[in-house]
């Protein structure tokens, strides 16, 4: 085996041919309609619902607006339980709302949200739950709507990581009271920037729309202080043309990942995560923990990984509870946070999109698995 001579990234994001996007672009030049709800803008939501298998989706720019429009829109404030285990935007989105994050512990077979630590952390201001369903692996989500339907409280889904995702039956979007997706470069499916929240109800979704237009009903109604979160025809158009080779891309990705389980069974001191709960997975990530019994530390096997241009990353070290603006909260304490912190000491996502040969596949085993 030699080095790679170009880096191998975590990701490289899909890419339809260009000649094949030239006729949408063509189009939007010939409408000059280039936002504001345009044709391919309604087109794609249309061909969302039927892909995914949902109801009712709004569009937006991108997944964090789309976070903090769905924190608007279901008037949540006060607290939110949440996991210090995601990337930053999930609890940024809440301190853009000017909510308080109350971090709970993750589990350590989803590393999703523990449900059993949830009720020790509602207090008299908690309103919402805000879990992220991790690498696309869904939540808990029984357990979670019990809990907050004991409690009186909104559930909101990360689903940035969810595209596709099938459980009980059905997408796992149509868990929670919103869900919100991302479509930005790095994700499953992607329109360059992207997003976009699901709703359970044609009410709901009329508000979000509302809320994306700056609160505009119509010319002259103004209904609540609302945002630029519209996603451009651009963006849109692209999206209709990336749903042609999704199911593809998946399909491809389900072969890496049994690749890389299958070379990573018998390696001691290497967990692998599979598929646990959902009925069809995405394979957006492949997480792997460095475990005691390993012959290095997850730093040592990150640098030498590069060492040989393989640029695996830490996803999610640091912890979003570490971060300078979180740190100093009673509940960012590691003492409360100790599978969080364990496994973001232990975690590398190794490289995994459509077109990784098995060749670069087998490469990287060989540098983990000696
Ligand atoms: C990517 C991501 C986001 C943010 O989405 P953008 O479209 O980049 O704004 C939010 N949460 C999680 C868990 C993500 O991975």
């Amino acid at each position: 085996m030699t080095n790679s001579n170009e880096p191998i990234y975590v990701t490289k994001p899909v890419l339809p041919p260009l000649e094949e996007f030239l006729p949408y672009l063509q189009q939007i030049w010939d409408s000059k309609i280039l936002t504001n709800g345009g044709p391919f803008h309604q087109q794609l939501e249309q061909a969302l619902c039927d892909y995914l298998g949902v109801k009712h989706i709004s569009l937006f720019t991108n997944g964090t607006i789309g976070l903090v429009t769905a924190l608007q829109a279901l008037r949540i404030n006060g607290e939110v339980i949440t996991t210090p285990y995601s990337f930053a935007a999930t609890a940024h989105s809440l301190l853009w709302n000017g909510i308080k994050p109350v971090f709970v512990d993750i589990d350590p077979d989803t590393l999703n949200l523990d449900p059993a630590r949830i009720e020790a952390a509602i207090t008299p201001s908690t309103t919402a739950i805000l879990a992220v369903h991790v690498y696309g692996h869904p939540c808990d989500v029984d357990a979670i709507q019990k809990i907050a339907d004991n409690y009186n409280l909104k559930v909101i889904y990360d689903a940035a990581h969810a595209f596709g995702v099938q459980y009980h039956s059905g997408s796992v979007l149509n868990h929670g009271d919103l869900s919100v997706l991302s479509f930005h470069a790095t994700k499953v499916f992607n329109t360059f920037e992207g997003g976009a929240i699901v709703s359970p109800d044609a009410k709901t979704k009329l508000r979000i729309d509302h809320l994306k237009n700056f609160g505009f009903v119509d010319e002259v109604t103004v209904v609540a202080p609302g945002i630029n979160g519209k996603m451009s025809e651009f963006n849109a158009a692209l999206g209709m043309l990336q749903l042609k080779g999704i199911d593809h891309a998946l399909q491809q990705r389900k072969i890496i990942d049994a690749r890389y389980r299958q070379a990573f069974a018998g390696v001691e001191g290497i967990r692998c995560f599979s598929a646990v709960n959902e009925d069809v997975a995405n394979f957006a990530y492949f997480p792997i923990l460095v475990q005691p019994g390993y012959m290095q530390s997850r730093d040592e096997l990150y640098h030498k990984l590069r060492e040989h241009n393989v640029i695996a990353r830490r996803y999610f070290y640091p912890l979003i509870s570490d971060f300078p603006m979180y740190r100093t909260l009673p509940s960012a304490a590691h003492t409360n946070l100790p599978v969080a912190k364990r496994v973001a000491e232990q975690v590398i996502c190794l490289p995994i999109y459509p077109d990784l040969t098995f060749s670069l596949v087998d490469f990287i085993v060989s540098l983990i698995a000696r």
